[in-house]
């Protein structure tokens, strides 16, 4: 309820016109300086957008030289294998020089190899990209994780590990399902299982499969390797990353796996977590902590 002021004294009256009237000035210059502190402030958002907006332009543009450089290397290696081998064929059954198919299957086995190359790169562009615009649609449901994806993926990788003489063990301490998208899981294992062997040039490659201590799927994947700088771990899930670049580095790659590995650790609502040391080893962790 508002409560009204009866002024009888002519003084009185003054007086409380004398203060309206500093309240009024007071006020207004409120607003004034309010005015100025709000465009102040918004000055100051719109630089900091700009500054973000630059920064982002400049990471974009730093992203896009790396990823041509990656593609390039990734993509016109195996290529000129394969045309390179191409010739060769060509140039030997003109000249009557392959005595036996085997002297053939080397040749097309080299080939191939190259093809599966380019797949892959063409294949993780496709995939990352996918995962950026949002258009990856998991497909969520039980999974037997031992019959469904890891005996699987370790048959797969056999035959790499026995060519580089590294010895390749897969251990079950429980066997657990997951729910899950399975394509996005299979990824997770096959590219850690990959890099694993890559990595390694003796010694073992160990994949345990175990309950963490508050009870989630856990899995291990460990190596003998190369290992991996502390440096390097804090920007190893950034698109096209890896640890020794150019054209001369020692190793195959495009630097997607474990930006994907890690995206599709979301998907699934699991965790990823890496233990490496230089020319030690490294392993890596995948914990299911349960999708709702
Ligand atoms: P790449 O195709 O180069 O293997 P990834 O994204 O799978 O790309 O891995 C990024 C980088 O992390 C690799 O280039 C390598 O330097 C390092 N890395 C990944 N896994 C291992 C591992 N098991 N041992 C040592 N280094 C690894």
């Amino acid at each position: 309820m508002l409560n009204r002021i009866y002024i009888n004294d002519v003084d009185e009256k003054n007086l409380f016109e004398e203060v309206a009237n500093d309240i009024a000035y007071a006020l207004h210059k409120f607003d004034l300086q309010n005015d100025k502190q709000i465009a102040e402030i918004r000055l100051k958002k719109m630089v900091q957008e700009l500054i973000k907006a630059k920064d982002d332009a400049v990471k974009a543009n730093k992203l896009k030289s790396e990823f041509l450089a990656q593609m390039s290397h990734e993509i016109r290696s195996p290529l000129n294998i394969i045309l390179n081998y191409t010739n060769f064929i060509k140039i030997e059954l003109d000249e009557g020089n392959f005595d036996t198919s085997s002297d053939l299957k080397g040749s097309f086995e080299s080939i191939e190899i190259a093809g599966n190359r380019i797949i892959r790169t063409i294949n993780m562009i496709l995939n990352i990209s996918e995962l950026q615009t949002g258009s990856y649609e998991p497909v969520y449901k039980n999974i037997n994780l031992k019959q469904d994806i890891l005996d699987p993926v370790f048959r797969q990788y056999k035959v790499n590990a026995i060519s580089k003489n590294i010895d390749f063990s897969i251990h079950y301490d429980i066997l657990p399902t997951v729910y899950g998208d399975e394509y996005s899981i299979g990824q997770i294992f096959s590219n850690l299982i990959d890099n694993a062997i890559k990595y390694t040039n003796k010694g073992f490659v160990k994949i345990r499969v175990f309950s963490s201590p508050d009870k989630s799927v856990a899995i291990r994947v460990e190596d003998s390797g190369i290992g991996i700088s502390q440096e390097y771990l804090e920007k190893i899930f950034e698109p096209f990353s890896q640890e020794e670049q150019g054209y001369s580095r020692s190793y195959d790659g495009n630097g997607l796996g474990l930006a994907l590995v890690k995206r599709y650790c979301t998907i699934n609502n699991a965790e990823i977590d890496i233990r490496s040391e230089k020319a030690k080893g490294s392993s890596f962790q995948i914990t299911f902590n349960g999708l709702e």
